[in-house]
């Protein structure tokens, strides 16, 4: 039986329940592993919280080498990181190798941003001693690292939201150590990508408390590790009611921690009449191979269509049952989707238009699509619930009003769609003022699944998309869900971090009296 765990440098396996890992293209088992206990969770805490100051002390250029460092141990574990991962998840070879590029391109871009060292936001209104009727102090603030932070890996995304994926990533370039959940769909690659971790971490001399991975298939092991009082904040990426307990265990904690946790969506996609009659049977070439994509496990899939009646549908239907099908993540997310077709398939106001229910043994499931009349889904929220897989959901309404009407209902989302050519048409502005509400990214002619990483996006959304909407888990901006601001009142320099100094030696962009500048700034007498 494999120590699948991994505290303070040793691999440990300190309780006798068990969970194995799965072969979805086989449908087989392929190995066991032993869990973690609660125990094994404390000490990790223990060890992180003893190295969480060691760490943040390292200069942003040795936190930044480690990341990079982190990147070139990935690629070292060469093909047997992809083959592993393949058989764990059934995700084909081409895009596991396009993942792991975008994990490394990840990592390096959190490293040069803490190298630029610009992004602690540093801000500082000086000092006016003659000002009446009171003096104003000399207020200095920046960002700073939390303490450690646990992070739940995703299963859909076992590199780019995996136990060294982008929570982690951010974590990291914020200055703190991370106590990773991995999933339990893929433990022999969480296994590998800790093994790359704990090299970097030696190579670049960090304390062995910098990392820890717990393995497991129990709830009670993600709830400890949320309560534990020494986890400062939680990186999620799953299921509406996974993140939902956690965010509810992390709210009754005696002292309550954020939890940034992106959970649902259905990233609703409106089509207006024009796009409709321009290139209507285009649209539905694209929008089925985006609803097939990957069987569908993208937080981006479009699950739901809205448009206008009968027109979109045939074609639509045609072009999914056209696509490939794809495997399943594992058994588990097989069945819910199974659950979910079949009560969809259900309810006398739905109709099923291309593919349906399959066998519940099968874990290569049938792009699906299915119709509902507008008034219905309006009547009915519970068709907003999220169908993790091949599958959406078409809405058929009468008029562009009552697209308005069904948008108006809508709860929050990732991502929200528009497909028109009609720019300054009074009913496009208003419906995208109103998906601008329920949504944190709008596409405009496109298709939601693939997430670009930059600077600028936006992959958070209000609740239920994510606990929080003012905050992303893709892109660089993801680094300030880590941190807390602090301000430092008539210090001086001696006391002050190098960021906030006088002579900016950092050479960092501040805001200074309201104005960005790299400057030294001279402190009046
Ligand atoms: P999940 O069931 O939410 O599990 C994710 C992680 O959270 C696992 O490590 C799980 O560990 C832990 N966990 C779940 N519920 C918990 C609880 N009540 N208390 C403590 N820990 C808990 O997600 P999943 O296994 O990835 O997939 C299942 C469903 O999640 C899918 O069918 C889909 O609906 C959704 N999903 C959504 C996205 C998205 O991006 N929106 C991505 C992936 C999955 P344990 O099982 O060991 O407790």
């Amino acid at each position: 039986m494999t120590a699948s765990s991994f505290v303070a440098g040793n691999w440990t396996a300190d309780s006798d329940a068990v969970f194995r890992s799965w072969d979805p293209v086989e449908n087989s088992a392929i190995a066991e592993y032993r869990e973690a206990s609660v125990a094994t969770v404390g000490a990790a805490l223990q060890k992180a919280e003893r190295a969480s100051h060691a760490f943040s002390a390292h200069t942003p250029e040795e936190r930044a080498a480690f990341l990079r460092q982190i990147a070139v141990e990935i690629l070292h574990l060469g093909d047997e990181l992809i083959q592993t991962t393949r058989q764990e998840t059934g995700l084909p070879e081409a895009r596991l190798i396009n993942e792991r590029g975008r994990t490394c391109g990840q990592l390096r871009a959190f490293a040069d941003l803490i190298e630029d060292g610009s992004w602690v936001q540093a801000c500082i209104d000086s000092a006016k001693h003659d000002r009446l009727p009171l003096p104003k102090p000399d207020v200095r603030s920046m960002l700073v690292p939390l303490g450690p932070v646990a992070v739940f890996a995703a299963s859909n995304f076992p590199f780019a939201f995996g136990c060294l994926g982008g929570d982690t990533a951010s974590a990291f370039a914020a200055g703190n150590p991370v106590v990773a959940k991995a999933h339990p769909g893929h433990p022999a690659t969480s296994i590998l990508l800790t093994k790359a971790i704990s090299r970097a971490i030696s190579q670049c001399g960090l304390p062995d408390g910098s990392f820890a991975l717990l393995q497991g298939q129990n709830h009670e092991l993600g709830s400890a590790l949320v309560a534990h009082p020494f986890t400062a904040a939680v990186g999620f990426t799953g299921s509406l009611g996974g993140g939902r307990a956690l965010m509810d265990r992390a709210a009754g904690r005696p002292a309550p921690i954020p939890v940034f946790a992106e959970m649902g969506s259905i990233n609703p996609v409106f089509i207006m009449p024009d796009a409709l009659d321009r290139r209507g049977e285009a649209i539905a070439n694209d929008l089925g191979a985006s609803i097939a994509l990957g069987a569908g496990q993208f937080c981006t899939n479009p699950g739901l269509i809205v448009t206008l009646r009968d027109v979109f549908i045939e074609p639509l239907a045609k072009a999914l049952a056209l696509q490939p099908t794809g495997y399943m993540l594992n058994p588990d997310i097989a069945a819910r989707l199974h659950q979910a077709l079949e009560s969809r398939s259900a309810m006398s106001q739905l109709e099923v238009v291309a593919g349906g229910i399959g066998s519940s043994m099968s874990l290569q499931p049938r792009n699906t699509l299915f119709k509902v009349d507008a008034e219905d889904f309006i009547a009915m929220p519970q068709l907003q619930e999220e169908v993790f897989g091949p599958a959406s959901l078409l809405v058929e309404c009468g008029s562009v009003d009552q697209m308005l009407d069904v948008a108006a209902h809508l709860h929050g989302n990732l991502t929200a769609t528009i497909h028109t050519d009609n720019h300054t048409s009074i009913e496009v502005i208003d419906l995208l003022q109103c998906l601008s509400n329920i949504a944190g990214r709008i596409l405009l002619n496109g298709y939601p699944t693939g997430v670009e990483v930059c600077p600028a996006m936006q992959h958070g959304g209000p609740y239920p998309a994510s606990s929080t909407a003012a905050t992303t888990s893709v892109g660089t901006a993801a680094i300030t869900r880590f941190c807390k601001r602090i301000a430092f009142q008539d210090c001086p320099d001696s006391l002050l971090p190098p960021e906030l100094q006088d002579a900016n030696p950092c050479r960092i962009w501040r805001q200074v009296d309201g104005e960005p500048t790299r400057t030294a700034i001279t402190r009046s007498e």
